[in-house]
């Protein structure tokens, strides 16, 4: 008996020991806020809807009080927004179904902006994740995987992020920008064990896409995609916790997404 209770003991200290120890990492971290805000600047793709905002209310009620509330709509891919792996393939993970596990975790980056600045239609390739592994090692296994092209220094200048400023289907073969090719999705699928991707332009597969392959092969295996993340270039190549929450659209093929990271150690 006397064991019982020295071991529930143990256990209840080593518990406690752990809870400060996040409590503490967490507050001594650095949060970076990976996503942009939205309004009627915010980047959509040239066929879907972009954000509306109507004021419902705004200003001093009959009772002497301030109050305001808007209605807002919509679609669901634009801005920093999430992408279910059900947006390309049928029967996988809708934007309620992804478990938490799957949108939170250590973050890797890989910088191919000294590359894709140069070449709008630049494919991210198996070479640049094999660069990066022979610096810093091979990927973890559970990794949510970053690229950053350097477009996101072009947010929100649809010219220069998208290729064009058009609207409408006629936009869409004006596209430029740079993304994953297909082969490095389908390597990393094949290779390593990553939970989710994301990167600083509109799309995971590039600008000049016709079969959005890169979609097909990652949505496949419920990988789910960020898209339009901010900020990568305040992240460390790794070493970072990303927390990507989306709105919780029942069904939803995806949605705005509030991604943040959290960087340890103080600046
Ligand atoms: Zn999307």
């Amino acid at each position: 008996m006397r064991w019982l209770l020295f071991l529930m003991l143990l256990a209840f200290i080593s518990c406690s020991e752990k809870d400060e120890s996040i409590a503490e990492e967490l507050s001594d971290g650095k949060w970076i806020d990976l996503s942009y805000d939205f309004s009627d600047k915010t980047i959509y793709w040239p066929t879907a809807n972009g954000f509306k905002m109507d004021t419902s209310f705004n200003g001093t009620t009959p009772g002497g009080f301030y109050y305001s509330a808007y209605n807002y709509c919509a679609a669901e891919h634009g801005g920093t927004h999430l992408d279910a792996p059900v947006h390309f393939a049928k029967g996988k993970w809708a934007a309620d179904e992804i478990p938490l596990e799957k949108l939170t975790g250590a973050a890797a980056i890989i910088d191919v902006s000294g590359k894709a600045l140069k070449d709008a239609d630049y494919l991210i390739s198996v070479n640049d994740i094999e660069a990066w592994e022979k610096t810093n090692g091979k990927l973890k296994d559970d990794i949510i995987l970053l690229f950053r092209t350097g477009y996101g220094s072009f947010y929100p200048d649809a010219k220069k992020y998208l290729g064009t400023d058009e609207r409408g289907l006629d936009a869409v073969a004006k596209l430029h920008f740079p993304a994953i090719h297909p082969d490095a999705a389908e390597w990393l699928v094949k290779n390593r064990k990553i939970k989710a991707v994301g990167l600083d332009v509109a799309s995971v597969d590039y600008g000049q896409s016709k079969d959005f392959r890169t979609h097909q092969i990652l949505y496949e295996q419920n990988i789910p995609g960020f898209e339009n993340v901010a900020n990568l270039d305040k992240l460390p190549v790794k070493g970072a916790f990303v927390i990507a929450l989306p709105m919780k659209i029942k069904g939803g093929s995806g949605g705005p997404l509030r991604i943040v990271a959290i960087v340890p150690g103080k600046e």
